[in-house]
């Protein structure tokens, strides 16, 4: 090769045996260049190598980060579905009702001084009565039943219209304004001071308030079922005919009006009308 700094540039290729096969003429300035060029064309050629490898790179961790997200989100997809069944949701909500009325009932037996009754069990046996029920027709019907069982509680009377001792039962009795004769006693009398607070004793309406013959001030509330409470010898009502009253709630104040010996409440159940013995409506397990 002949490089000389003139304008041009005269390249001759010579083969093998050092004979003159060919001659070039290039400008010499591009000769000058031709490594520029070449570490041009170098330069672009590692920029584009590199820029597929990076991609590549960022390809593959897109493809990760995809399957890790798309493998939460059937992780996630599996932990909303499951409440979503028919199941899942119907039996919590029927649990959640009944716990509900067993509250309810114990509410109610509170209210009246009496204890209230376990829970366990309900949900367990008991519907298993031969044809093999689906868990939510198991829970419909201890829903149904607890549902009549605490209507039936809340309309019966049941304990005591104040907490004190008996002073006199139900039943024949000696006179005490007649002595040597009997004369049939149709309630319970409960010891008592003037103003002390006369409950309720189940859910009702008032059907009469005020003087009732030997009664005196009296107040009778039915609840249903045919049955009827009454208190007398009131001091004072506090309860209108036609009011709606609740288990536990005052509807009057001990007193001794009327045909009586001393301040006491009397407290009568009736059932169609008739006295029955309130001994029996104390507790539950009569
Ligand atoms: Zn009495």
């Amino acid at each position: 090769m002949n490089i000389k700094h003139t304008d041009i540039t005269t390249i001759i290729v010579l083969n093998k045996n050092k004979q003159h096969t060919k001659s070039l003429q290039i400008k010499t300035k591009h000769l000058n260049r031709l490594w520029h060029y070449g570490f041009g064309i170098l330069a672009v050629v590692v920029c584009l190598i590199g820029g597929i490898l990076y991609l590549k790179h960022q390809n593959e961790n897109k493809e990760a980060e995809k399957k890790l997200l798309m493998a939460q989100l059937i992780k996630l997809k599996g932990a909303v579905a499951a409440p979503k069944a028919d199941k899942g949701v119907s039996a919590q909500t029927y649990i959640q009702s009944i716990q509900l009325k067993l509250q309810q009932i114990n509410e109610y037996l509170r209210k009246r001084g009496l204890k209230g009754f376990s829970t366990k069990g309900v949900g367990s046996s008991g519907a298993a009565d031969g044809a093999k029920l689906s868990d939510k027709d198991v829970y419909l019907n201890y829903d149904e039943y607890l549902g009549r069982l605490v209507s039936a509680v809340g309309y019966t009377p049941m304990g005591y219209p104040r907490i004190s001792s008996f002073t006199s039962f139900f039943g024949y009795r000696s006179d005490p304004f007649n002595t040597g004769s009997a004369e049939f006693h149709p309630g319970i009398d409960f010891k008592g001071q003037k103003g002390d607070e006369v409950k309720c004793t189940a859910n009702g309406s008032v059907v009469f308030a005020g003087w009732y013959g030997g009664y005196g001030n009296c107040v009778r509330v039915a609840h249903g079922n045919n049955l009827e409470t009454l208190y007398g010898h009131l001091s004072r009502i506090i309860v209108k005919v036609g009011q709606q009253v609740a288990v536990g709630e005052k509807v009057g104040e001990v007193g001794s009006t009327g045909h009586s010996t001393g301040t006491h409440l009397h407290y009568e159940v009736r059932k169609n009308g008739r006295p029955v013995n309130p001994v029996n409506f104390l507790t539950l397990n009569k």
